[in-house]
């Protein structure tokens, strides 16, 4: 599972199968007794990517995913917040950058005329819309893929598409961040903020305070050996975070604030306090969850 400068995956391959991981939360989600949001494709993507030979989360994968559900559950309620809070003030252009198997263009309470672009690998874009195109779904919104590597001209391949950098935008980085490395991520809020007009909003799921200290990726990884040991699962099995860039980068925060962004932000912990999802255990990822948002913007201007 290592990665390579220029590696592609399919849906149920390498990286393009963490999205598959966070469809399985979600669809777990949506039929828990007192659900923060409701997805009814989650369990559509997950059907139709078992019939293609996916293999439902081994058990030390299920439990791990169970041990964050209040994480992944709470993660999901911010973003779905973020983009109707936007659309309220106004802002009918949305982009979401690593989309996966995101049914927020389907599912979500859109402004008429909103557009929503999706970036993703060109495979995990066409497994979706394919399904959803089966299954009969219809976007809420105007919808357009956007099938790019986030690695190359991305920003080229979105005005090609047709974005339009005049008008502001939402933009949401959920569960993508630990795929890029440093200056990958540099680079993404480079261009985030070279495509974004007065007004524009950006959400990004981020390495929180403390993230890197040895001490706590060592404690996530004997969890992790824990959670394995228990359902008889060999150690060497590969996991989700031999796919990450584990290393120091700029924090979220620091970069939009330098660059004359409002920001606000909250740590993991505090928002699963918000929905009442804590859990007894210490498996609260140390991440935090940041909009910047760039003022100036006014439906007048
Ligand atoms: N944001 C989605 C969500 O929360 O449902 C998906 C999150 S999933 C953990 C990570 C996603 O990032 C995958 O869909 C993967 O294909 C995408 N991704 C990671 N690196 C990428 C890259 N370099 N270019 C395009 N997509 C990428």
């Amino acid at each position: 599972m290592a990665r390579t400068d220029d590696d592609s995956w399919d849906i149920t391959e390498s990286v393009g199968a963490t999205a598959l991981g966070v469809a399985w939360a979600r669809s777990q989600e949506s039929t828990s007794e007192c659900p923060l949001y409701t997805d009814p494709y989650a369990e559509v993507f997950i059907a139709e990517a078992v019939t293609r030979g996916w293999e439902l989360p081994q058990r030390h994968m299920a439990e791990r995913i169970r041990s964050i559900s209040g994480y992944a559950a709470s993660r999901t309620k911010w973003f779905d917040e973020f983009f109707i809070a936007a659309g309220a003030a106004g802002i009918e252009q949305a982009v979401i950058l690593a989309a996966g198997l995101d049914a927020r263009a389907w599912r979500l309470p859109w402004n008429d005329g909103s557009v929503v672009y999706e970036i993703d690998q060109p495979k995990v874009l066409a497994f979706k819309t394919e399904t959803l195109r089966a299954h009969g779904a219809a976007p809420a919104a105007r919808y357009v893929a956007v099938p790019v590597d986030l690695r190359r001209d991305w920003p080229q391949a979105l005005r090609e598409a047709g974005f339009d950098a005049g008008e502001p935008t939402a933009w949401a980085a959920e569960g993508l961040l630990p795929y890029l490395p440093a200056d990958g991520q540099d680079l993404l809020f480079e261009r985030i903020a070279a495509l974004s007009a007065k007004g524009s909003r950006v959400a990004v799921e981020a390495f929180g305070a403390g993230f890197f200290d040895p001490e706590y990726l060592a404690s996530r990884r004997e969890r992790l050996r824990q959670l394995r040991e228990q359902a008889g699962v060999p150690d060497d099995t590969p996991d989700v975070a031999d796919l990450w860039f584990i290393e120091e980068r700029t924090e979220v925060t620091d970069w939009f604030s330098a660059h004359g962004w409002e920001v606000s932000t909250i740590d993991a912990a505090d928002l699963m306090k918000r929905y009442n999802r804590t859990t007894d255990d210490d498996t609260t990822p140390r991440t935090a969850f940041v909009e910047a948002r760039l003022s100036g913007y006014s439906p007048d201007n």
